[in-house]
């Protein structure tokens, strides 16, 4: 982990008033937010621009998957809303992924800022019976590092992982692949319907780069004091 400030708020709220009463709280100096497919199916690009405009660089979640090309233009056009990270299926396969990258990285040749391109492998909520019942069967965890060792080859800068993937990937794939992981629970926070989880330290120690954090601190009744708590739980000095 090497970003001063890895807290990534998953702003899961499926309208715009709760949302930015959240984000009244918090501090763009000290948090990212993740923007996931509710929040933007209800509110569209004007949500991403209004946390923009109030100092947040968001992560747009919205996990692309299609043909190459269809691909390749959605990355484009979140690019030109400035988001700072997004994502997509690596089952989408290396011609998918590569036309992704190089859309970006042309928009990049043209001086624009481009977004951190990250994939998913394996959906958390999917066991190997889940898989094998989609005729994918097998170790999951062993697909889970063929499909991001493929993602790599293929211009991703990362993989979403949960935290228990984690040291698994990163042994795997070695320093400077980001691994954003979700399921963290400081130890005074409830799991909810977060199975295994581990606490922000755990999840760093295993070789997250970034945690993606929702209820413990959209839920909390002071979210910023629950922000503090869980980067002092990092020694994350804030800026
Ligand atoms: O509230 P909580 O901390 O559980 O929120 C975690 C966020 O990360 C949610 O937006 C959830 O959709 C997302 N996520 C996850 N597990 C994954 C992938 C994404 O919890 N494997």
């Amino acid at each position: 982990m090497t970003d001063p400030k890895p807290i990534i708020v998953a702003l899961d709220f499926a309208a715009k008033v709760p949302a930015l009463a959240l984000v009244d709280q918090l501090d763009p100096a000290r948090c990212r937010l993740k923007v996931g497919k509710e929040l933007f199916t209800r509110l569209g690009p004007p949500v991403v621009r209004t946390l923009q405009r109030r100092g947040f660089e968001v992560f747009l979640d919205l996990k692309f998957h299609d043909i190459p090309n269809t691909v390749a233009a959605a990355c484009a056009a979140a690019a030109d809303l400035g988001v700072w990270m997004l994502n997509l299926h690596c089952t989408g396969g290396a011609a998918m992924i590569a036309a992704a990258r190089e859309r970006l990285d042309q928009m990049g040749a043209a001086g624009r800022a481009v977004p951190r391109l990250i994939g998913v492998t394996v959906l958390t909520s999917l066991d190997a019976d889940d898989l094998a019942a989609v005729g994918c069967p097998g170790d999951p965890r062993e697909r889970v590092l063929r499909l991001a060792e493929l993602g790599r080859r293929a211009g991703l800068e990362g993989v979403v992982c949960s935290p228990q993937e984690a040291a698994l990937v990163r042994r795997a794939l070695g320093p400077g692949f980001l691994l954003v992981a979700p399921g963290v629970r400081p130890v005074w926070a409830a799991a909810g319907d977060q199975k295994r989880v581990m606490t922000p330290a755990q999840a760093v120690a295993a070789g997250a780069d970034y945690l993606v954090i929702g209820r413990p601190i959209t839920g909390a009744p002071d979210p910023a004091a629950a922000l503090a708590a869980i980067e002092q739980e990092l020694t994350v000095v804030p800026a």
